[in-house]
């Protein structure tokens, strides 16, 4: 008999929440965002409250399906991933729960987080244009629908359009432009490519400064990366107008997962990310921007001017992510 007690035992205990064996106000959160982006500031937050807190990092995909296998038996409290078509999809899949906080509401402006409080941007990414300074005159240039010009045949580099990144760009275009129009621009895109697109946007960036294209469309934290390693490259930001459009937005964020075990002290993790304590250092760790007004960007990324950014709510990009892969795939955007 005791052999089997202990084996009924054990399937008891393995399929207990981990959180169980943890301690009661302890955190655990699955990034998306890289380890060196988010440990400074979980360091931080447990010197100042005690909590601890416990991360995995893993690829935003890879970090969804094992919500989702985990269903009602995950560890995590939280999930912190990168670009809003993510976050929507988190959301989406069910994995997230709805929360209702007033701190998070005045923070996080309305256009930056779900209208219906699953997740809340944390740091806001721009995708804008950069050019080789030594063969482009800024005042030729205009917005992401500018590119698909004639006058630019044989000299756009873009990023593969398998990136999340140029997925919501495009989405973005579609709901802005409708898709016949975008479908247009993404057409004129591929015929003015000078190489077929590239891997990363840092790779998008070389290939513009050694001359391969003239622009490209990049987030600007890969332009501050790559300038901070080789401030001789001839290449330049510029920021589409308010008047043309604005600048794609994208954001950071996360959001309380929907069978959190320790969702009080979750929600108080989130709220102290977006505080003015907290999102100068989020947003300068990866040189992007604050969602919180109140906090100035780093001062390199200051340097690289203000913008306008487009005036869509970045919940819109999730539902047209699909529409927007098969317009580039009709395109023969690759
Ligand atoms: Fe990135």
């Amino acid at each position: 008999m005791l052999p089997r007690l202990a084996a009924v035992l054990l399937i008891v205990l393995i399929s207990l929440p981990v959180s169980v064996f943890a301690a009661d106000d302890e955190i655990i959160v699955y990034s998306a965002r890289k380890e060196h982006l988010i440990k400074p500031l979980f360091d931080l937050y447990t010197k100042k409250t005690g909590v601890k807190i416990n991360y995995i990092t893993g690829k935003a995909g890879v970090l969804l399906e094992r919500l989702k296998a985990e269903g009602k038996n995950t560890p995590a409290d939280m999930l912190i991933t990168v670009d809003a078509g993510n976050l929507w999809h988190a959301a989406n899949e069910g994995v997230l729960q709805a929360i209702h906080s007033e701190l998070l509401e005045a923070t996080v402006p309305a256009k930056l987080r779900d209208p219906d409080g699953r997740w809340f941007g944390l740091s806001v990414r721009a995708r804008t244009i950069v050019y080789n300074t030594e063969k482009v005159d800024p005042a030729t240039l205009k917005n992401y629908e500018g590119l698909a010009g004639d006058e630019w045949r044989g000299k756009l580099i873009l990023r593969t359009s398998k990136k999340v990144y140029n997925q919501s760009l495009v989405a973005s275009l579609i709901s802005e432009k409708g898709a016949e129009k975008t479908a247009s621009i993404v057409r004129g895109w591929v015929a003015n490519l000078a190489a077929d697109p590239f891997g990363n946007d840092t790779k998008a960036l070389l290939a513009v400064a050694e001359g391969i294209g003239q622009v490209t469309v990049v987030n600007t934290y890969y332009y501050g990366r790559l300038m901070k390693k080789r401030p001789e490259l001839p290449l330049a930001i510029f920021w589409p107008k308010e008047e043309d459009g604005g600048v794609h937005m994208n954001i950071s964020g996360a959001g309380i997962t929907k069978f959190a075990n320790n969702k009080d002290g979750a929600v108080k993790l989130l709220e102290w990310l977006a505080s003015e304590e907290a999102q100068g250092q989020f947003a300068a760790l990866n040189m992007e921007y604050p969602v919180n007004s109140s906090v100035s960007p780093d001062p390199i990324v200051a340097a690289w001017g203000t913008f306008s950014g487009s005036p869509m709510n970045v919940a819109g990009y999730g539902s047209l992510q699909a529409e927007a892969i098969i317009l580039m795939d009709k395109a023969g955007y690759k």
